[in-house]
């Protein structure tokens, strides 16, 4: 009778740490939308505090695979910073690249451990146990990782603990989809740099707060490039050295900037720079500098060198205008630059 008590009042005060997280969980999505915070960053933590509950474990984290940068990055981690590994190395790996769940109690004696961070971080696995998440097409996206077993001795259990933890891994799962889709329709396919729509979006989230606060004196600017006679690169070299042209461009706008600042491909040959906490005048000094790196470099293509030039539009950002009103200003003296003559930077 009393063991049956004890395990009741166990089974409920696990379910109530269990409902304040998923209570967390539900009050955080309302709260999503109002915070500047990108991609659910609190939901994570939520969710790796979901797991640690679930399974009783010491760590629990959540692995987003990183295509592009082939890398595997921790999304939310309790207990540690965030970290960044290979692709196709370690528990993560491994659990991604066969998409089956993977588990050891003895990690020092694990082929597939990854030693490295505990090495770093001076902790010590003992116990690890690593589900595989997929999207809705089901490819891999990520995996969520439980570290070190508390209560028992003998580590995890691979089917009962992955029964437990698929609750926070599959709310992970549908919480990274999500972040991923809108990522992608941010960016745009050729260059990797953020599109219109990731300008718009940053220009709400990002710049429009900063512009609007209270007693703000730093200033924004904003620069608008478009390559000279683009048209006549795709006619004399065709349309594929156009575009090996439109990503040199890019990497170089990308190259050319501060890693706060923000670098946009408006549409065809025409990029937006957003710089916060730059002046009129340093917003046209960071043009000249890209004015000159472009019009220095040689784009090699099949055997092909391209050069061209670009013309810039400066302007600073007021509170007072729209989005659209301040690109305006930009776009005009952009206009300015092209009409008189190209290759130059106008700023008033
Ligand atoms: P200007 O100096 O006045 O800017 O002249 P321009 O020739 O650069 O401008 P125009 O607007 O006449 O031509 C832009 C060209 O950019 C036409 C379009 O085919 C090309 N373009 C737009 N997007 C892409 C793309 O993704 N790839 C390639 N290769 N070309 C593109
Ligand atoms: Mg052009
Ligand atoms: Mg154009």
């Amino acid at each position: 009778m009393d063991n049956n008590t004890a395990a009741t009042v166990t089974a409920e005060t696990l379910l109530n740490r269990i409902f304040d997280i998923t209570q967390g969980l539900y009050d955080e999505m309302q709260q999503v939308a109002k915070s500047a915070e990108d991609n659910h960053v609190r939901i994570y933590h939520l969710l790796a505090d979901l797991g640690r509950v679930l399974v009783n474990a010491d760590r629990c984290s959540f692995w987003k695979w990183d295509k592009r940068r082939h890398k595997l990055v921790t999304t939310a981690a309790v207990g540690e910073d965030q970290i960044e590994i290979d692709e196709g190395t370690g528990l993560v790996g491994k659990a991604l690249s066969t998409g089956k769940a993977i588990m050891t109690n003895d990690p020092y004696h694990c082929p597939d451990f990854n030693s490295s961070v505990d090495k770093e971080t001076g902790y010590v696995t003992k116990s690890i146990l690593v589900m595989p998440i997929i999207d809705c097409k089901g490819e891999m996206i990520g995996c969520y990782q439980a570290i070190n077993k508390l209560d028992d001795e003998n580590g995890f259990e691979l089917e009962a603990d992955c029964k437990r933890l698929s609750l926070a891994a599959f709310i992970c799962g549908l919480t990274l989809e999500s972040d991923m889709f809108l990522d992608d329709s941010q960016r745009d396919k050729l260059t990797d740099i953020k599109n219109r729509m990731g300008f718009y979006s940053d220009y709400s989230s990002r710049y429009a707060p900063k512009l609007n606060m209270a007693g703000n004196v730093a200033p924004i600017s904003m620069i608008m490039c478009d390559i000279d006679f683009f048209k006549k690169v795709n006619d004399t070299y065709g349309h594929n050295a156009g575009d090996a042209v439109l990503v040199h461009v890019a990497q170089t706008l990308k190259g050319s900037i501060r890693s706060n600042d923000g670098a946009y491909r408006w549409g065809g040959e025409e990029f937006i720079l957003v710089l916060p906490e730059a002046d009129l005048k340093a917003a046209a000094q960071v043009a000249e500098r890209i004015r000159s790196r472009i019009e220095a470099s040689v784009i090699h293509f099949e055997g092909t060198d391209i050069r061209v030039t670009m013309s810039f539009g400066c302007a600073t950002l007021s509170p007072r205008l729209t989005a659209e009103q301040n690109i305006e200003i930009a776009d005009d003296r952009l206009y300015k630059a092209k009409a008189t003559g190209r290759n130059r930077v106008i700023m008033q």
